[in-house]
């Protein structure tokens, strides 16, 4: 959460990196590992407007969504063996 946004400077527009103008991170965003930080606002470190990574689903670039994941995956082996110990 300590990055500093690599290449940003301030424009008149607003925030750019190379260039690019950037957008802050969504609340979605919020825990992922990509959040760079820059003159007190949080920037995607991956994509210039992270809100579009979230309209249509989940960002595919999020870590803090592959962290659920691996959770979930936990669970999975465990319903695995219930259901093999009633077939028993
Ligand atoms: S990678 Fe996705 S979830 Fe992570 S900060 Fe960027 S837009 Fe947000």
């Amino acid at each position: 959460m300590s990055t500093v946004l690599q290449n940003a400077v301030k424009t008149e527009s607003g925030v750019e990196v190379n260039g690019i103008s950037v957008q802050p991170i969504v609340e979605k965003c919020d825990g992922c590992d990509r959040v760079c930080e820059f003159e007190g606002q949080k920037y995607c470190g991956s994509y210039p407007v992270p809100a579009r990574k979230w309209v249509s689903g989940k960002c595919n670039f999020a870590t803090h969504i592959k962290v659920e994941a691996a959770a979930k995956a936990k669970v999975n082996p465990l319903k695995a063996s219930k259901r093999a110990a009633k077939g028993r």
